[in-house]
């Protein structure tokens, strides 16, 4: 009975201590699924932070490269800038390069640049060259002038690039500049392609951009322009150089010739004067004859004879004028006949000139103007020879001007000199004989001219004597209506 009794009394206390050590799991399996629960947030937590964390990560490496990027690309820039501000400040073709090889090939970051440049016969040779050994630039050299369709495609103005390049193009640039990664570009300018640039990278370095294309594409331009202001300048100084050169064999051959011509002037005013003298002395002696046998002091002599011997005597006058006309104009030109300068009043030259010429004036019923500005000073000249310019102009205008016409003196002052005018309302001068007036013995061909005799040194003497006197003379005129000569004379000798 106490042992039955005993072991319901086990029975009991193992069926409660069962049931409490299975309330006991069962609380702790539910504790554990409670806490496995946990666990899977607490990981789903973790997985999401890891992802985070990833894409923080593969957001900092993209941003460093893209910071690298703009790094190499306002380097790049900089470059550029500097470059084309070196090479665009001097007009030597090899300073340009000089230049480009100091700065380009070191600061644009590439390991391989090459300027190729065409010379006056279309032939390509490297000028500036970073990491190409010399049997690298020949094998360029001789490679490129075979491969016909990259040469065409850059004489089109085309810029390939490791980036955007057809494969087979892509291959052949490879194959000859021996770069992985390269931007190849034509040198433009205005007359076509002058040239190529080429810069890259072997394999193991840094892929080219489009960035880079770009500044390349620019870079060479600018090398173009540079080049082609330097060939322009080049041409303009060869020019100027010819052109000085043409000048000077000109200028020495007009010196000589001029002292050809000084010489001849010389000589031929040498000749005059010694055949004026040699015809005015037998002249004076037939002047003289003529005079004797009119006086009849020699015996009577007939009307006719008289008649005859007045014509000699006239001739002879006109004769004596002409040769004394002629030794004068050979005298002044070789600065034999020293000119008197004195201060004398130009308005009282012109009324004497006018008193003298008045009774020709007065036979063709010419009026006679003169205006003489009151500010024109006391001129220093030789009266007898400036009283001659006048009385040869005035005596031309009375000449040529019919009757009843005007004919006007004007004076005026101007900053260095008087200007004198002898203005007539005459026949007038055609325009193909002006530039000839002043040659010796020179007439135009005209109805009074045919009927009066001249003997065309007038204007001649005129421009001598004008000149001795460090003036100018010059004409103008219109046909019918009148002509004007102008002389100047200095105020001050
Ligand atoms: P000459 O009067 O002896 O012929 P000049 O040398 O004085 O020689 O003049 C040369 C020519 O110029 C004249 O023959 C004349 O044809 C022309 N000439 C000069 N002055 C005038 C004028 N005032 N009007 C028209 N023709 C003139």
């Amino acid at each position: 009975m106490i042992a039955s009794n005993l072991l319901l009394i086990v029975g009991v206390l193992t069926t409660i201590l069962f049931t409490v050590l299975s309330l006991v799991l069962v609380n702790r399996i539910e504790e554990v699924h409670r806490l496995q629960g946990a666990l899977k947030k607490i990981k789903r937590s973790f997985d999401d932070l890891d992802e985070q964390a990833k894409l923080i990560v593969k957001t900092d490496l993209e941003l460093n490269k893209a910071q690298d990027e703009l790094d190499k690309r306002l380097k790049s820039l900089d470059a550029l800038q500097k470059t084309s501000r070196l090479i665009s400040t001097t007009l030597d073709e090899n300073e340009i390069f000089r230049r480009l090889d100091q700065s380009l090939m070191i600061d644009l970051g590439f390991e391989k640049n090459l300027v190729l440049v065409h010379d006056e016969d279309k032939i390509l040779h490297g000028r500036v060259n970073l990491g190409f050994s010399p049997e690298e630039i020949h094998f360029v050299l001789t490679n490129l002038e075979k491969n016909k369709s990259l040469k065409q495609a850059m004489e089109e103005g085309h810029t390939f690039s490791s980036v955007n390049s057809a494969r087979h193009e892509r291959e052949a640039i490879v194959r000859l500049f021996d770069v992985e990664h390269f931007v190849l570009t034509p040198i433009l300018t205005q007359n076509g392609i002058i040239g190529i640039l080429l810069v890259g990278n072997r394999s193991n370095a840094a892929a080219v951009t489009e960035g880079d294309e770009e500044l390349v594409s620019v870079l060479a331009n600018q090398i173009g322009q540079s080049l082609e202001n330097a060939r322009l300048f080049e041409q303009v100084y060869r020019s100027s150089q010819i052109l000085e050169s043409k000048i000077q064999d000109r200028t020495r051959q007009l010196a000589s010739l001029l002292e050809e011509v000084k010489h001849i002037s010389r000589t031929k005013s040498e000749f005059i004067s010694a055949v004026s003298h040699e015809l005015r002395t037998p002249l004076t002696s037939i002047k003289g004859y003529a005079a004797i046998l009119i006086t009849g002091k020699l015996g009577s002599i007939p009307d006719p004879v008289k008649e005859r011997l007045e014509k000699i005597n006239t001739h002879s006058d006109n004769l004596v004028k002409l040769i004394n006309n002629l030794l004068d104009i050979a005298r002044i030109e070789s600065g034999r006949v020293e000119m008197k300068m004195e201060k004398c009043d130009i308005a009282s030259m012109i009324e004497s000139v006018r008193d003298l010429l008045t009774p020709q004036m007065r036979e063709k019923n010419i009026q006679w103007q003169t205006e003489v500005d009151k500010n024109v000073p006391e001129l220093v000249l030789d009266k007898h020879q400036i009283e001659r310019v006048f009385i040869n102009l005035v005596g031309n205008a009375i000449k040529f001007t019919p009757e009843k016409g005007t004919i006007c003196i004007r004076v005026h002052r101007d900053t260095e000199t008087a200007t004198m005018e002898v203005s007539d309302s005459g026949i007038g001068i055609p325009k193909e004989d002006l530039n000839k007036l002043f040659d010796e013995f020179y007439r135009v061909d005209n109805e009074i001219n045919q009927n009066v005799k001249g003997t065309g040194l007038g204007l001649s003497l005129v421009k001598k004597i004008v000149e001795a006197h460090k003036g100018k003379v010059w004409v103008t005129s219109e046909l019918n209506k009148g002509t004007t000569f102008y002389f100047t004379l200095p105020l001050s000798p």
